[in-house]
């Protein structure tokens, strides 16, 4: 019965002795509903911004200006944020993208008109229950996205909903009503209108459900609109022995691997890198004169795409990167032995950008599950390589344990050292000798001990 938490009624308890109505709305109810209350509260209100602020203010309650344009104040009760604003409608969206202006209406009905879809139209009070004029509770037991009013226009005045409905149906595995569903699809082209900054905070959002694969093979021309690079995927021929799907259905099968494959599902940029792993085959495509097809540089110019569209679609740096990484390497052939994981370790370490050896190592992890899962996405004769991923692992484990090194600052040396100690001089020179005696140690020519590196370099400097 109580849907809300002690700070969201605390914070309806403060608006109503002010006289002003309010409610909990939108995210909260849903999730709440669906026994899942894992979500910020927002309350609505028919007070203006100010008279919230005042409000708070009076009865003692942090509050601070978060988007009073659109009439946003948050509260700050019980050390938790409540973000209370006042009900509104949009304006016209004359580019489909922004409302021309929002105005602040009286009534609630009016605000819940213009929310996205039914699922998100609910307000709910301790006393006067749940408010939900369009069927929204309905829907969330029939596992239903239905746009509030008539969809087509919805999507016409923003057509960011169009990727919000995917996002939605991914994260609570819902389906989409079937009208709205068919407007989506009619609209799909116009998502090129909306900021690729916010196609990109939406595709984020999609990518962690890990039902990506899903969204790619159900709602397939949403998702191309959205991430041109996938359509010349779709019925790609490889022409290859190694390849019994085209490149598209092989990548969902990678990605439905990679989830298979960890325990508690994977990772937000192993499931980009899944899903990216391949971009670049359609573009380095040959057939030679037996007809057979060939693809050369691809992890290369997989990576230059990956970080292309990873830029513009404004995904933070932090996770990009290593996005980037996995995808350049998911391919090199590496043998299960010290010496040449460590050399595929130092490339990835290079491009990742993670600081602390441990999370390189963790994402070593993750570059194998990402090459189990497309070994078994191959031809059956392909698929034993995904086994033979175990030796790699091994190696991995004892290159964690042992603390074995790839990177010159973890040599037993330093450059400081090899000036007092090998009488060179600074420059550029004390770099090269680090590097050439990283390179022996990583290749097992040399341990990584202090006298013994010294004593190493010294007797190559005198030659
Ligand atoms: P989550 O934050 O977990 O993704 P949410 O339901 O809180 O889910 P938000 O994007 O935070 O989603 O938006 C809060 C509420 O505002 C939504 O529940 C919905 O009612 C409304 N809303 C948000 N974006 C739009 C939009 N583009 N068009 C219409 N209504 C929207
Ligand atoms: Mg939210």
């Amino acid at each position: 019965r109580d849907l809300a938490p002690t700070h969201a009624l605390r914070a309806l308890a403060v608006l109503e002795a002010a006289g002003h109505e309010a409610w909990v709305v939108g995210g909260w109810v849903r999730d709440a509903l669906r026994g899942c209350p894992a979500h910020d509260v927002d309350v609505c209100t028919d007070a203006t911004w100010q008279q919230s602020e005042a409000a708070f203010e009076a009865a003692g309650v942090e509050v601070h200006e978060t988007g009073i344009k659109h009439g946003t104040v948050t509260a700050i009760v019980c050390g938790q944020p409540v973000e209370v604003t006042t009900y509104r409608i949009d304006g016209d969206y004359s580019d489909s993208r922004h409302p021309d202006s929002v105005t602040f209406v009286r009534d609630v009905r009016e605000d819940l008109a213009r929310r996205d879809f039914t699922v998100n139209a609910m307000a709910w009070h301790p006393d006067r229950g749940l408010l939900d004029p369009f069927g929204g509770n309905e829907d969330l037991a029939a596992g239903l996205i239905r746009a509030v009013g008539d969809p087509a226009r919805r999507f016409e005045e923003d057509a960011l909903r169009i990727l919000r409905a995917v996002r939605f149906a991914c994260r609570l595995g819902f389906l989409i009503e079937s009208g709205t569903q068919a407007a989506l699809e009619a609209a799909a082209p116009t998502l090129d209108r909306v900021a690729q900054e916010r196609i990109g905070s939406e595709l984020r959002g999609i990518v962690a459900t890990g039902r990506a694969s899903w969204a790619i093979r159900e709602q397939r021309e949403v998702m191309f609109a959205a991430l041109p690079e996938l359509a010349p995927m779709d019925g790609f021929d490889q022409r290859s022995p190694y390849h019994v799907y085209d490149v598209l259905e092989h990548t969902l099968r990678v990605m439905e691997g990679v989830e298979s494959l960890t325990s508690e599902g994977a990772s937000e940029r192993l499931r980009w890198a899944a899903m990216l792993h391949d971009v670049g085959k359609p573009t380095c495509f040959t057939i030679d004169d037996r007809g057979q097809g060939h693809f050369f540089g691809h992890p290369a110019e997989g990576m230059r795409m990956a970080r292309a569209l990873l830029r513009r679609l404004a995904i933070p740096h932090e996770l990009a990167q290593p996005i980037v990484a996995l995808v350049r390497y998911h391919d090199r052939p590496t043998q299960p032995n010290v010496s040449s994981m460590l050399s595929l370790i130092a490339s990835v370490d290079a491009m990742s950008g993670l600081r602390e050896r441990s999370e390189v190592i963790w994402l070593m992890r993750e570059l194998l599950c990402l090459r189990r899962a497309d070994a078994l996405a191959k031809a059956p004769e392909c698929r034993g390589y995904a086994y033979e991923l175990n030796e790699h692992e091994r190696v991995l484990g004892q290159i964690e344990r042992e603390g074995l090194c790839w990177r010159v600052r973890d040599l037993a040396v330093s450059g400081g050292d090899l000036i007092r100690e090998c009488g060179m001089s600074p420059g550029p020179a004390v770099g090269e000798a680090l590097s050439r005696a990283l390179g022996a140690v990583m290749a097992g020519e040399l341990r990584n001990d202090h006298d013994e590196i010294i004593a190493w370099l010294a007797r190559s400097l005198a030659e």
